[in-house]
């Protein structure tokens, strides 16, 4: 069993290390049933309005019903839907409109330690904030050379060149980036094994980055109108004793929100973020963290806020652009089965990844899978795999 959430406040687009471009993921918000995406690339903003531009265009669609109004495609006759928390399935064109946020993730330093801090309801003009944006901008450049030129004695002919030949002309090259480069030269079985072999702290590939304090990455945000939230908190494998400490810390500086709720969490990690949240008296936040199509991590995806916390969409940066504060996480039940057709389509797909990388066709559409209800059992089995 999946849900599916009306609101996602963690996403990156092509602008960054995203396979889709601002359009494409808000054409997958809408066809998700989407009522605010925040956009929250890696130290930029360059894809915020182009995003919030597509979104005002797709909300005058449905606003006049024009037949190319967005549909919700994920919610097909052949989805089964186990219920549907805060509101109905069926909604109206006004029910349905998108808001953008104007977000962004910036990357920081505390104690050596890579920290990343979402930056939502930002205003993307503000000097401060570009100005840090400048600064990491020329930190991510010399990194990505810095990387491309370990990738080149590892055996990587050109590696820096052909890695932003994969991304948007002009983006910044994260580490993500550089995973699906290696990944699409046969080098690692996935984007993840990238990572443990090239990429990450202590391996060959992988060079310390001095980011900003995290005092100076909440001060850019406060600067810029913003929220700042903690990102994923979990996922920096600290020990609870430690993860306080940074709370404490982000807390001082005067961060706002924990982000409670992210995609392909652990068991136990979101009532852990829920008691942090509630002694230490921040917001609440939930995203997927979309970089991609997957079968675990999409928008809205599995990302329910436990409804005793402050949402920190409740905010008066969120009321200025149009959020109500009445609005509710609404959660969409769905069981998924695949359809003989897309068992094949699936199969295809994995006869393509295993063809050699050159042939491959560049990742990027936008595709929602549906699924048929038959054979519930084995798909609750392999739901419960993907989440232990
Ligand atoms: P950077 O900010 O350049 O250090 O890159 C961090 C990004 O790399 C993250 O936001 C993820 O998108 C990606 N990333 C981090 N760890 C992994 C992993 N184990 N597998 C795949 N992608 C990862
Ligand atoms: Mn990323
Ligand atoms: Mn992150
Ligand atoms: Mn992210």
């Amino acid at each position: 069993m999946s849900t599916i959430s009306n609101i996602d406040l963690h996403s990156h687009t092509n602008a960054s290390d995203g396979a889709l471009s601002p359009e494409q993921i808000v054409a997958r918000a809408f066809s998700r049933g989407l009522n605010v995406l925040a956009i929250s690339d890696h130290d930029l903003i360059a894809g915020v309005k182009a995003a919030q531009a597509e979104a005002h265009r797709l909300n005058e669609l449905l606003l006049a019903q024009d037949p190319e109004a967005p549909v919700e495609n994920f919610i097909k006759a052949n989805a089964r839907i186990l219920g549907v928390t805060n509101g109905t399935l069926e909604r109206s064109p006004q029910e349905r409109l998108l808001t953008v946020v104007p977000g962004i993730e910036l990357s920081s330093t505390w104690n050596n330690e890579q920290i990343h801090i979402v930056g939502l309801f930002v205003d993307v003009d503000n000097p401060e904030l570009t100005n840090l944006i400048a600064r990491h901008k020329l930190s991510r450049h010399e990194r990505a050379e810095a990387i491309g030129e370990k990738l080149e004695r590892l055996g990587f002919t050109d590696a820096r060149a052909r890695c932003a030949a994969q991304a948007t002309p002009g983006a910044a090259i994260t580490r993500g980036n550089y995973a699906r480069f290696i990944y699409s030269e046969g080098k690692a079985e996935s984007t993840d094994a990238a990572f443990h072999k090239y990429l990450a702290r202590g391996k060959p590939a992988y060079v310390q980055t001095r980011w900003s304090s995290v005092p100076e990455v909440v001060e850019a945000i406060l600067a810029a109108g913003g929220v700042p939230v903690l990102a994923h908190p979990r996922r920096y494998h600290f020990t609870n004793h430690r993860l306080r400490r940074l709370c404490t810390d982000f807390k001082d500086c005067g961060g706002m929100a924990l982000e409670v709720s992210s995609s392909q969490q652990k068991p136990g990690d979101r009532d852990y973020l829920k008691q942090l949240c509630e002694q230490f008296g921040f917001a609440a936040s939930s995203g997927s963290d979309f970089h991609e199509e997957g079968p675990f991590r999409d928008l809205g995806q599995n990302i329910d806020l436990p409804e005793s916390l402050t949402p920190v969409w409740r905010c008066a940066q969120a009321e200025a652009l149009g959020i109500s504060p009445d609005l509710k996480q609404r959660l969409v039940e769905v069981t998924y089965k695949k359809s003989p057709a897309e068992e094949a389509a699936a199969a295809a797909a994995a006869a393509e990844a295993a063809r050699p990388a050159a042939a491959r066709t560049a990742p990027g559409t936008v595709t929602i899978t549906v699924f048929h209800q038959e054979d519930d059992a084995q798909q609750s089995a392999a739901d419960q795999a993907a989440q232990s």
